[in-house]
């Protein structure tokens, strides 16, 4: 699968390798909806596991991990509180109002976390003017602000905060296995107290597809009933899960590289003149470069490095997002990093 560009975009652009293919193509199989497909049952008893959960279940997608979750927690006109960037307040099309039919509070933290008190804040006095606080989610590594790590007891400060006025915790853990390799905390200890969790197949671990919804027995048993509903359930899907059994296997330790790979590209580029970037705020994988300096803004920044083989998007006007994955090189983030500086040395010099 040769690709003829530095991909930069995001985590989820990953080919499934060689031996990932290997592995789907000999998967054994069998009928998902009626739990009878063995290769889906091994990836979700180790998903169960990974979290210190009882039960966990098989999901073509993060964002249905997301809905099915608030559906689940939430009634009509309950609240989820959540960070103003988050995934499930703003990249979900609203999801959340039309399934769970839930209203998200957002709040704003420090790239992308906030506090117990903040949390405890953001929940209503119980009153029948006010909606339902219902849920707090949580997004580790907080994507849209640059992966941030959400610190262990900040989470448990939350999870005592949600426990002391009835609220479900949830946990948007598409990256957080990240965190774990970054931190060294387990993917159990940071689910500890926490109502819902998942991790996605198809970020860093380099899945096509899939993500894996974990909680309680109760919980995983009204997950599944959403999944009906909304038409996520499968038939053979262990050709996919097999993927995610082979990434649990292989591509969990290697995250360390892709943030190696990260700071290293936040360093060079904070050396740039025009480009505003802080390696000391590169947690994990993603980088956030700020190009208010220079003479371009971001879409044209984006369209420029495009035209020279480094792939990466504006996540708005000054800002573009640069992520590392199984697919990126330290060689070709020294590259990208070199094309950034001739072109900010160039054509798109600080004015
Ligand atoms: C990608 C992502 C999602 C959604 O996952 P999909 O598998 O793309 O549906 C949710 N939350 C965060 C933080 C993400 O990065």
């Amino acid at each position: 699968m040769a690709k003829n560009h530095i991909e930069l975009q995001s985590d989820t652009q990953t080919r499934p390798t060689p031996a990932m293919r290997e592995a789907m193509a000999s998967a054994e199989v069998g009928d998902e909806q009626g739990f009878n497909d063995p290769t889906v049952n091994a990836l979700v008893e180790r998903v169960a596991e990974l979290f210190g959960m009882e039960r966990a279940v098989f999901l073509p997608s993060g964002t249905m991990c997301n809905q099915i979750s608030a559906a689940v927690h939430c009634g009509p006109g309950d609240e989820i509180i959540a960070e103003r960037s988050a995934h499930i307040v703003g990249v979900e099309a609203g999801g959340a109002s039309v399934l769970a039919r839930a209203a998200p509070h957002p709040i704003d933290g420090t790239r992308g976390v906030f506090s117990a008190e903040q949390a405890e804040a953001a929940i209503r006095f119980p009153s029948r003017y006010a909606p339902r606080s219902r849920m707090i989610s949580i997004e580790q590594t907080a994507n849209l602000v640059g992966g941030t790590i959400w610190p262990l007891e900040n989470i448990r400060a939350i999870v005592n905060v949600a426990g002391k006025h009835g609220l479900k915790m949830h946990m948007d853990g598409a990256r957080v296995l990240n965190a774990v390799i970054a931190t060294g905390v387990s993917a159990k200890d940071y689910a500890k107290g926490f109502d819902s969790v998942w991790v996605d197949l198809s970020k860093g671990l380099g899945c096509p597809i899939g993500a894996v919804l974990a909680g309680s027995d109760d919980f995983i048993e009204q997950a599944w009933r959403w999944k009906q509903r909304i038409g996520g359930s499968m038939r053979q899907a262990g050709i996919v899960a097999a993927a995610g059994v082979y990434a649990l296997d292989h591509h969990v330790e290697r995250l360390a590289e892709d943030h190696a790979n990260a700071k290293h590209l936040a360093n060079r580029l904070s050396t740039v003149n025009g480009l505003g970037v802080e390696p000391d705020h590169v947690d994990t994988n993603i980088v956030i470069i700020d190009v208010s300096g220079s003479r371009a803004d971001a879409p044209t920044w984006s369209k420029r490095l495009g035209d020279e083989g480094v792939r990466l998007s504006p996540i708005g006007l000054n800002t573009l997002r640069a992520l590392t994955h199984l697919d990126v090189t330290s060689e070709e983030v020294e590259q990208a990093a070199d094309i950034f500086a001739r072109l900010a040395e160039g054509e798109l010099a600080a004015a």
